[in-house]
């Protein structure tokens, strides 16, 4: 299954919330893009569902580990110019799946931030990917995502207890699902993605060549000689 071809973006959007399984999702996928929207003057906010407890490469005390990838999220996110991050609570790194209780939160957050638009995991598998995009916690917050999108956040007869007027999200995009088509150039903003990558200390010190790795994937994902980009899906949803 993949997606079809992506829609023309909407060019009147002022607020876009972005969903995300893991802290460092968005950096690794889309923080050259997120920069960019920022310096045009789109509001910016992420709704992380874990705190990446189950994540980490050396010895680091598993119980420090939600507060300390709280931190290096937040750092990440003031390098791109976004301040209003937000986690969810009792939901834990990978066991995720798209529960009514989910959908129900991620409903919450959009009727509160009410964006345009919603930049999310892609809830469909990469076959040719599994390891990375394809984790389980992706597709699932992809899933609960897209769900609170339509129908949830914008029927008003849908979560009544949250106590919140319903809000419509026009237009969704995907990170990291199959065949993405729709190419943002982040030649301008990528020293600032490397550092937001970079302030995921936990996840990111033990590569080598982290900046080699990123330069090589984001050149080839432009295919335009000394340019780099990032790659989506994105849907009108209104
Ligand atoms: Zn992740």
């Amino acid at each position: 299954m993949s997606f079809p071809r992506s829609a023309t973006p909407l060019q009147d959007v002022r607020r876009v919330l972005c969903v995300f399984a893991h802290p460092d999702d968005v950096d690794f996928g889309c923080a050259g893009t997120v920069a960019g929207w920022v310096d045009a003057g789109l509001e910016v906010g992420y709704l992380l569902v874990t705190r990446g407890d189950a994540g980490g490469f050396d010895d680091t005390p598993r119980a420090m580990m939600p507060a300390l990838r709280e931190a290096e999220q937040r750092a990440a996110a003031a390098v791109v110019g976004v301040d209003h991050v937000e986690f969810l609570d009792g939901y834990r790194d990978g066991v995720l799946t798209a529960s009514i209780d989910l959908r129900r939160d991620i409903t919450a957050a959009i009727r509160r931030f009410r964006p345009d638009r919603v930049l999310t995991n892609s809830p469909l598998r990469r076959w040719d990917r599994i390891a990375g995009p394809s984790h389980p916690d992706h597709l699932a917050a992809g899933e609960a995502t897209t769900c609170a999108v339509y129908p949830d956040a914008r029927n008003p007869f849908t979560f009544t207890e949250l106590d919140l007027p319903a809000w419509t999200v026009r237009e969704i995009w995907y990170s990291g699902g199959p065949d993405p088509d729709h190419l943002v150039d982040i030649t301008d903003t990528y020293e600032r993605k490397l550092k937001a990558l970079r302030a995921h200390v936990s996840q990111t010190s033990h590569l080598e060549d982290l900046d080699g790795m990123l330069r090589a994937r984001l050149a080839a994902t432009s295919g335009t000689p000394g340019r780099l980009a990032e790659a989506f899906s994105v849907f009108h949803t209104a």
